[in-house]
């Protein structure tokens, strides 16, 4: 089945007792049983709900993995995966991870005596540099924020194999419709479904994807132990914004190249961050494992002060201002002083967050009036 008609009917039926089309919000937190212990599979909605249960599978389906699991939120999802690992255990990481992802990795899970390496993932053999025979994962996020760089899953996997380690992608820049990692090597798939997934910006939401069945099992007894599940609700607002998700994706391609664009020749920008242009240092990795370039896009200023770049974020009409990105509406942020405010000024120069970056979500509205309120902005 192709992407499109699994984002459509992976994982979902009508419902046996009416026909509903629509997987119903199964409300419940139990479910009755005519004697002990006999149950149609559900006992407890921690442990499983129907409507979870649909979304989690349609899910799986579209990232080509058997197993899927949902969470709270993206970062109660990475917080199941770091639970696999034990005192002692070393990760290797990408150096430009997202914010919360860094926050829970080196203030949460350090403490307990697990150690991050965070390097440069464009190089293989500095990656391998900070492997060792204590190396249990290795860490990836790819597209990464804010400066979109591209890190060559296959080659990740190469490395992680070697190590015996496990390689975790964070696929929420990409979303299933551009990537599937799986398909390179990865042996878990996250997602903040916050992001394009959901793509109505009204939920928070987390996933993981998995092929292999014990791995799979380690995870759903995590998921029942600490009980970071999302509702019945959420996984139904969830369901409904997937049937849209190949339709939505398509558009943020197009209204995303068309952007980069006119930001491409536009006096004012200096550099300008997005994988479709051949002038991207990753860019033929990203055409081997991506299969279109996304709505996300980075540029910074000639003029690279930060009153120059909030008096266009203070102007942009139809670019909100506010954190997050993938939904359906246009945001605008400013990287420097919201999601990489606690990074020290030399370290986020360093990566290219630098006081004039601007980051833009695009969203799926007409391509010319984006244009046209980014022109009277810059202007
Ligand atoms: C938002 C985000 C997360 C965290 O997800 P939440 O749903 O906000 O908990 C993790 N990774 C990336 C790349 C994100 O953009």
């Amino acid at each position: 089945m192709k992407f499109g008609t699994k984002a459509i009917h992976a994982g979902v039926r009508p419902d046996p007792s009416t026909g509903a089309i629509m997987t119903p919000v199964y409300q419940t937190s139990t479910y009755v049983q005519p004697s002990p212990g006999q149950h149609q599979g559900y006992e407890y909605s921690r442990t499983h709900n129907p409507t979870r249960t649909a979304l989690q599978k349609n899910l799986a389906a579209l990232e080509n993995a058997k197993h899927g699991l949902c969470f709270a939120s993206g970062l109660a999802a990475i917080d199941a995966v770091l639970k696999t690992l034990r005192p002692g255990d070393e990760v290797v990481s990408t150096n430009d991870l997202y914010g919360g992802t860094y926050r829970l990795f080196t203030k949460i899970f350090e403490p307990y005596d697990i150690r991050f390496h965070f390097v440069g993932m464009g190089d293989p053999a500095a990656v391998e540099a900070a492997m060792n025979e204590r190396t249990k994962m290795v860490w990836v996020e790819t597209p990464t924020n804010p400066t979109m760089r591209i890190i060559d899953i296959a080659a990740m996997s190469t490395l992680a194999q070697k190590y015996q380690a496990l390689l975790v992608v964070d696929n929420t820049f990409a979303s299933p419709y551009l990537q599937n990692p799986i398909d390179f090597g990865a042996g878990i798939v996250m997602h903040s479904i916050t992001k394009y997934i959901g793509g109505h910006s009204d939920v928070v939401m987390g996933a993981l994807c998995c092929n292999d069945d014990d791995l799979a099992e380690k995870l759903a007894f995590i998921q029942n132990s600490c009980g970071a599940v999302c509702g019945p609700q959420d996984a139904f607002l969830v369901l409904r914004g997937i049937k849209t998700l190949h339709l939505r994706m398509q558009r943020h391609c197009e209204n995303g190249k068309a952007i980069a664009q006119f930001l491409k020749d536009h006096p004012k920008v200096n550099h300008l961050y997005w994988p479709g242009l051949e002038s991207h240092p990753n860019h033929a990795v990203a055409q081997r494992q991506m299969r279109d370039f996304g709505g996300m896009i980075a540029f910074d200023l000639h003029e690279n002060q930060r009153e120059k770049a909030f008096q266009i974020l203070e102007r942009t009409k139809l670019f909100s201002l506010a954190e997050s990105l993938g939904g359906v509406e246009s945001l605008i942020g400013h990287p420097a002083s919201m999601t990489h405010a606690s990074i020290p000024k030399a370290d986020r120069e360093n990566i290219g967050v630098v006081d004039s970056l601007i980051r833009l979500s695009v969203g799926i509205e007409d391509e010319e009036d984006l244009i046209e309120d980014l022109r009277q902005a810059l202007n």
